[in-house]
């Protein structure tokens, strides 16, 4: 049908360049660009990463870790020292007797001279504790006269992102004078105001005039949160932007066609009268809905959610026969090689007596066996390829792709999804796509955060298992549990020991995890054990996990490798060390490799005391619920959505503004506005995206 021309959307001067601001030569203009910023609107929309808040002191006692603060204190001692390099300490101390340490890696002579003792210091920066007492490293700081009355900022500072070659004060000037040439009125609106009135926020206007320059008055913990009415009309726009966006992907998709793999009723029942099992409702219910979707000629863009141990791998195989049937490839996707490795010695076992050849390509599969697995995957003797990131690299080409699974997708960004999908295009036709996670998400998140995608949900566990009995304990407590692990063994049992993440560091990691290897090597000196770690070489990891899976080792000390999709049903206890670290979501996770046989299982939790607040309540959470839906909504709840999702795994995940958790009570309304836009003002749809987004492939390719 075409389309009625309908005139491109009012860009009120935003489409200026930025080359027409005074100052803004051909060198800053292409460093710019360099960021997406070409136009006098791409400035008003760089928003504040963050504001700085000067308008208070805070005593030195009470300074606390977080964002950063502002103190004032007298110069006491002054310390320069050689450790490598050169480090300047200088302790300010303040009429309460309480000390603040300032540290500098990078300091002039004049600095060193200005740190006089007795002078009055004010300073700006993170707070951590140091060396007997509160540190701040690299503080801003200002010297301040005897008895000058140096004022408080009376408002915030906002703190913009970074752009290459350009210093922090140039960006700020540059939008305060694009800012300059904000067009008057609602020349700006592109969302009819009908649409979001309702919702009581400011017109876009004064709305950008609030963020980037926060009026004296303005209500500053409500913008120092991100609530502040003005901030919630841009995250209302932004959020918009980004679920149009994935839903036009989506819609540009499905133009595409795919080829229709029939439903293949004789091939799919052969595999499952071959399973040691029924399936249960749950998982007949989304087979059902995957087997028509697949014998479309539009691509399947299915999401499947199943709580940890609900059987998705099962539901994937018997998908992937679908599409053997109809004479298609299809590539199983796992995020680590120790998944990727299961699912291949999973789908040898279940395809292999059916004639069909499970193919494996893995970063560590190279010369004659890659060239051997590249020559099957491109020529289409390789009907199921199980692989790793690995397999979306170049030089792979499939001759024949027809379905793309890909688990705990979680674990992936979008656009390694899409550069799977990409593989398969073949003229004008896409292949169709299973993605499955275990973070179950509620609805109307997932409905944004996946607005690209249609959702199944697995919602109920295979039957006889029983919930994992969870309990945590002080980690003061620790030699009872290595009894407890002793007769577990004893029984015939296995168990996880995980020592997760200590320090924002894999080495650290694995250290710690070598360590309570070697005392539990030495504490339980009859037991067959081993070390499982991320450092460890790929074969090294593989023979240790089939080992342990075949029973020959009882007790696996392990980092938060084994975190996803490892599936050992004999395992039926776990000790996690350090539980009070680690979000509600990955613990769940966790979790979920033991409780996976007929036995009753256990997980111990084990803290270090004393416990915080929220640490407890989330402790608490865990010992109650076995439900990975309640789970998620209390993690949604206590951490926010970047730590349930991921950071990269949505195309949502780089707001400039907008946290979905936050501004949840928003969605329902985006969504339903994203319907109706697409629908009625494609034009509009366009440039909402244009604005937030940018165009369509680099949204693609973010
Ligand atoms: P997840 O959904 O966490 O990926 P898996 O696919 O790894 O779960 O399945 C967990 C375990 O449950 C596996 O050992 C699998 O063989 C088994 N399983 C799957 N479906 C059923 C079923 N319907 N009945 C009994 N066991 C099942
Ligand atoms: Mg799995």
């Amino acid at each position: 049908m075409p389309r009625t021309a309908v005139p491109a959307p009012a860009l009120a001067g935003g489409d200026a360049p930025v080359a027409h601001l005074p100052g803004v030569g051909p060198a800053v203009a292409a460093k710019l660009a360099e960021r997406g910023i070409v136009t006098l609107q791409d400035l008003w929309f760089l928003l504040p990463l963050r504001y700085e808040d000067r308008t208070r002191l805070t005593p030195i006692r009470e300074l606390r870790p977080g964002p950063a603060q502002q103190a004032e204190g007298r110069v006491l001692h002054v310390e320069r020292t050689f450790r490598g390099r050169p480090v300047l300490k200088v302790t300010l101390g303040d009429e309460d007797g309480a000390l603040l340490q300032l540290r500098f890696f990078h300091f002039r002579g004049a600095q060193v001279q200005g740190f006089q003792p007795g002078r009055r210091v004010r300073v700006f920066g993170e707070v951590r504790p140091g060396q007997g007492g509160w540190e701040i490293i690299h503080p801003s700081y200002r010297l301040l006269g005897d008895t000058e009355a140096a004022g408080l900022s009376d408002r915030l500072d906002p703190v913009y992102p970074l752009v290459e070659g350009l210093g922090p004060g140039s960006v700020a000037r540059l939008v305060r004078l694009a800012l300059e040439r904000l067009p008057a009125g609602d020349a700006l609106e592109l969302v009819p105001a009908a649409t979001w009135g309702g919702l009581g926020l400011p017109g876009l206007r004064e709305a950008l005039l609030t963020v980037h320059r926060p009026p004296v008055e303005a209500d500053v913990a409500a913008l120092l949160s991100g609530t502040h009415p003005a901030q919630q009309r841009l995250a209302f726009e932004e959020l918009l932007a980004h679920s149009l966006g994935l839903r036009r992907q989506r819609i540009v998709l499905r133009e595409h066609g795919a080829f229709p793999l029939p439903v293949a009723r004789a091939a799919v029942d052969a595999l499952r009268a071959t399973l040691p099992f029924a399936l249960t409702g749950a998982q007949r219910r989304v087979l059902a809905e995957i087997e028509r979707d697949l014998a479309e000629p539009v691509p399947m863009l299915r999401l499947v959610q199943g709580d940890v141990g609900s059987g998705k791998t099962v539901v994937a195989a018997l998908a992937a026969m679908q599409a053997v049937a109809a004479g298609r490839q299809v590539a199983l996707m796992a995020p680590t090689e120790l998944l990727a490795e299961q699912h291949l010695r999973n789908f040898q076992r279940w395809f292999e007596p059916h004639g069909v050849r499970v193919a494996w390509l893995a970063g560590k599969v190279t010369g004659k066996a890659r060239r051997e697995a590249l020559a099957a995957i491109a020529d289409g003797s390789a009907p199921i390829v199980v692989g790793t990131h690995a397999l979306m690299q170049g030089g792979v080409a499939f001759g024949a792709l027809g379905l793309v699974i890909v688990d705990e997708q979680h674990r992936f960004g979008v656009h390694q999804r899409l550069a799977l999908r990409d593989k398969g295009l073949e003229g004008e036709r896409v292949p169709h796509q299973l993605v499955m996670t275990a973070t179950p998400i509620p609805r109307t998140l997932a409905m944004t955060a996946y607005a690209d995608l249609d959702l199944s949900v697995i919602d109920e566990l295979p039957p006889g298992r029983t919930p994992v009995a969870t309990v945590a304990v002080a980690a003061e407590r620790r030699p009872e549990l290595v009894e407890r692990v002793r007769r577990a063994c004893a029984e015939g049992r296995q168990a996880y020991w995980v020592c997760p993440l200590i320090e924002d560091s894999e080495e650290i990691e694995a250290q710690a995890a070598q360590s309570t290897f070697e005392q539990l090597s030495e504490a339980l000196p009859e037991l067959r054990l081993a070390l499982l770690h991320g450092r460890m070489k790929p074969a090294e990891k593989q023979d240790t996990m089939r080992r342990f899976q075949a029973g020959d080792l009882q007790l696996l000390v392990a980092t938060t490798v084994i975190e996803v999709g490892v599936d050992v049903p004999n395992a039926s206890l776990m000790v996690i060390e350090n539980a009070e670290r680690l979000g509600l979501a990955q613990l769940h996770q966790l979790r979920g490799r033991v409780g996976r046989g007929s036995a009753a299982s256990s997980c111990v939790l084990l803290y270090q005391s004393p416990l915080g607040v929220v640490a407890r309540e989330r402790l608490e959470v865990m010992r109650r619920s076995n439900d990975g839906f309640a789970i998620a909504e209390k993690d949604l709840e206590l951490r926010g959505p970047g730590e349930l999702l991921g950071t990269r795994q949505t195309g949502l995940a780089a707001f400039r503004i907008a946290d979905l958790g936050r501004d949840a009570r928003l969605l329902p309304q985006v969504a339903a506005i994203a319907d109706s836009l697409l629908a009625g003002s494609p034009e509009i749809a366009s440039a909402v995206i244009a604005r937030w987004v940018g165009s369509a492939a680099r949204y693609a390719s973010a």
